[in-house]
């Protein structure tokens, strides 16, 4: 039966964009389907005030083109969303990407065939395709969460989503503002918006552990230098839990003299950024360890913070980086301002958003506009969003009831032909998502080839194969403290989903190793027809 291509791909950001390429040029037909109106996934939606990476930009990016990466300039240390959405769109330009991407289409269902073994894909603006494969690059934070607040439609003001921010400049100059969320995206753009706003409420349902990011422009000579050894520092990379190259101090916090220790903390968060966890290598490990490092950071708040009370309410009380750690500029300054007012409501829920604010803990609090810096509906949310039908008609949404459950993150029993790049199950979102993004697509443009050498037209994952790794991951999850507290790691944040530690928390090495090993024992695991 013919078919209309090998693959489609869900998704224009780094995934699909890259999955796109390699495709290609291994000689499969795909298309791309992306709702937006541009590539950059992630950086396409997310364009608050403040909007940039945690992770260093020379680190951010793709490695599998030598060309690619001397060609391209990152000017600052962590690149902004306007520069990763400029490296986005150069890509798809110099790989001539675009004429196999239909832009502003959703895919509004995917029905596995199982008689012609084909995805029957149909999108939101009626197209029918059919094709062998079906590969999901949907981004891993790209679903939104508008959390349920009684009477959220009737503010009579804009009210802004930091996940899903309008194309054209927002300025809050002279405006009243109500930000709800204390996460990574409100501790970028609440600096940036309280610089703007005539005033700034911001409502803290937990307070969030934050480092200072310490951004500059780059300096040439580093960038030479970086330009000049980028394969060993991807190599290095590689061999690092998180996938990006920073020194782990072996060290345990709590069996370090307390100086000493102090001396590592002091020199990390002068440095600035993510490495802070690297600080000692039980942070996630020890509750004690951890106190250390949580400490340190309290410390830092009530040295920075002048109100006592403010800098009392700020102070997270949960483990640090159970939760994602955050990364900013000037956060803790901010609440030093005379224009920003903290509102804890950590212990009553907002009541009900009102034609021109919010009631809360009893109290009218009145804006012009409100920002709902609320977060996603991790992992699964944009993959349950399509109607996935596997064998027997049977829904993906059914099938994950009780949480995800994957072979690899990348397949799914009952789903052939499905894969899923940095689906739950896999590192993703506790790693670098660059490199991991590439060595799922490098997995999947194999696996193709592979197929099509061996003339096999259908892989999907053994039922034990799956009941393994999906136990592989709860017992990684179960080591550290990260699976703990009540986090999108586990879908804390959204009402009524299950609750289970999502991604691979075994380190990239680990998961790497484990792929390989899978396609030298000639895809164990999985059963090709
Ligand atoms: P988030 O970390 O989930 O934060 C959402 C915030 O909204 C939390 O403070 C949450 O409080 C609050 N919230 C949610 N529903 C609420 C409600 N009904 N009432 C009051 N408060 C409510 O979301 P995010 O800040 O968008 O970040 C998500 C992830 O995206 C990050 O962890 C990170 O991985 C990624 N990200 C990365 C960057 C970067 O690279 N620099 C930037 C932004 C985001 P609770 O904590 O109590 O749930």
């Amino acid at each position: 039966m013919s078919v209309d291509f090998d693959a489609v791909i869900v998704g224009a950001g780094f995934g699909g964009m890259y999955m796109l390429h390699r495709l290609r040029h291994k000689g499969f037909t795909a298309r791309v389907f992306e709702a937006g109106s541009g590539v950059g996934g992630t950086w396409y939606w997310n364009r608050y005030p403040g909007a940039r990476c945690d992770v260093e930009s020379v680190q951010y990016s793709y490695q599998f083109s030598a060309e690619l990466e001397q060609e391209w300039e990152w000017t600052e240390r962590y690149a902004t969303q306007p520069e990763i959405l400029r490296y986005a769109n150069h890509v798809a330009d110099r790989f001539d990407l675009r004429r196999d991407i239909r832009f502003e289409t959703r895919i509004a269902a995917a029905v596995f065939d199982e008689t012609a073994s084909l995805w029957r894909v149909e999108t939101d603006k009626g197209d029918k395709v059919t094709a062998r494969f079906v590969i999901t690059a949907m981004g891993c934070l790209s679903s939104p969460n508008t959390p349920k607040i009684p009477g959220l439609a009737d503010f009579k003001g804009p009210t802004y989503h930091t996940g899903n921010w309008p194309h054209e400049a927002v300025d809050f100059t002279g405006k009243t503002v109500g930000v709800i969320g204390t996460g990574s995206s409100a501790i970028q753009s609440i600096p940036i918006m309280a610089r703007q706003a005539k005033h700034l409420t911001v409502f803290q349902r937990t307070a969030n552990y934050t480092v200072p990011a310490h951004n500059k422009p780059l300096d040439p000579e580093y960038v030479r230098q970086v330009k000049a050894s980028y394969r060993e520092m991807r190599q290095r990379a590689r061999t690092k839990p998180a996938g990006i190259d920073f020194t782990i101090n072996p060290a345990s916090a709590i069996a370090t003299p307390d100086e000493e220790r102090r001396r590592e903390f002091e020199a990390r968060w002068t440095y600035g950024g993510l490495g802070f966890m690297a600080s000692f290598s039980d942070l996630l490990l020890s509750d004690e360890s951890n106190k250390t490092a949580a400490d340190f950071v309290r410390s830092k708040i009530r040295e920075v913070v002048k109100d006592p009370a403010t800098a009392e309410a700020l102070m997270p009380k949960n483990i640090i980086g159970c939760k994602r750690l955050c990364v900013d500029t000037g956060y803790w300054e901010t609440f030093n301002r005379p224009n920003v007012t903290l509102v804890d409501i950590s212990d009553e829920p907002i009541e009900r958003v009102t034609a021109s604010g919010l009631r809360a803990k009893g109290k009218d609090y009145g804006f012009d506009c409100l920002v709902l810096a609320t977060g996603f509906d991790a992992m699964t949310g944009a993959l349950l969003k399509v109607d996935i039908r596997g064998r027997g008609g049977v829904a993906l949404k059914d099938k994950w009831s009780e949480g995800p459950k994957s072979y690899l993150g990348l397949t799914v029993v009952g789903f052939p032909n499905l894969f899923t790049i940095t689906g739950p199950g896999s590192p993703s979102v506790l790693t670098n998502m660059l490199p991991s993004i590439e060595q799922h697509v490098d997995f999947i443009a194999d696996c193709l080839e592979t197929l099509r050498a061996k003339g096999v037209s259908v892989i999907e994952p053994v039922e034990e194969a799956q009941e393994a790794w999906v136990g592989q991951v709860g017992n990684a999850a179960n080591i550290t403290l990260r699976s703990t507290c009540s986090s999108w790691y586990v879908g804390a944040n959204i009402p009524g989903k299950p609750r289970v530690f999502m991604p691979y928390i075994g380190g990239l090495p680990a998961y790497i190793a484990a792929c390989e090993t899978v396609v030298k024992n000639d895809y164990e695991g999985f059963a090709l027809a």
